[in-house]
């Protein structure tokens, strides 16, 4: 199966907590006013890439998470739910996903809602530049939300994300104990 790409950045640390590497789709329809990327609105100005290669260069990188964003990963659900599926069930990292789209939304569409069950954090909601704030986490405009998607599906509503960089030892949260590790077979 093939997915529609611009690029793939590793060790971005702008895409979620850590190193990560980011999926840059092709495809967008939300059509958000000052997006920064309208390069990657129309899926054809990206490259057909074979999911299971893309799938191999998130593997041999053992040091990073995952993030996919775009354009919009949700506009090409099925490929994208493949790769999060190997992902998961082949190693121990974590997927974030950027989408235009709200969770109410994807929640309520099968093809899009069967990614959800492999994505660990979602930044949903289109940029609405007049909510535009730099100091926000991970995210353009106030809207946007980080979802922890697993503790939402299990709940039946919107659970957000509670990954906070300013404290790295924060036991509890998952994200946190990765980097610690890291970390430490870094030193
Ligand atoms: S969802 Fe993202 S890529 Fe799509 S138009 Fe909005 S800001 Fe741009």
């Amino acid at each position: 199966m093939k997915l529609m790409i611009m690029d793939v950045i590793e060790y971005t640390t702008s895409d979620g907590p850590g190193f990560r590497t980011s999926i840059y789709c092709s495809g967008c329809n939300h059509k958000c006013r000052e997006c920064q990327n309208p390069q990657t609105w129309d899926i054809m100005h990206g490259h057909p890439v074979d999911v299971e290669d893309l799938f191999s260069k998130i593997r041999r990188n053992e040091m990073s998470n995952v993030t996919f964003s775009g354009g919009d990963p949700f506009y090409q659900p099925t490929a994208f739910t493949e790769l999060a599926k190997m992902i998961k069930e082949k190693t121990d990292k974590t997927i974030w996903c950027y989408t235009g789209f709200t969770y109410e939304q994807i929640i309520k569409d099968a093809k899009m809602s069967k990614m959800l069950q492999y994505i660990d954090v979602l930044v949903d909601g289109e940029f609405i530049v007049e909510l535009k704030d730099p100091d926000l986490l991970f995210r353009g405009s106030s809207n946007q939300r980080l979802i922890d998607v697993q503790a939402s599906l299990k709940k039946g509503e919107v659970v957000l994300d509670s990954y906070n960089p300013y404290n790295l030892y924060e036991p509890q949260h998952e994200e946190n104990k990765k980097i610690e590790k890291k970390e430490l077979i870094l030193i």
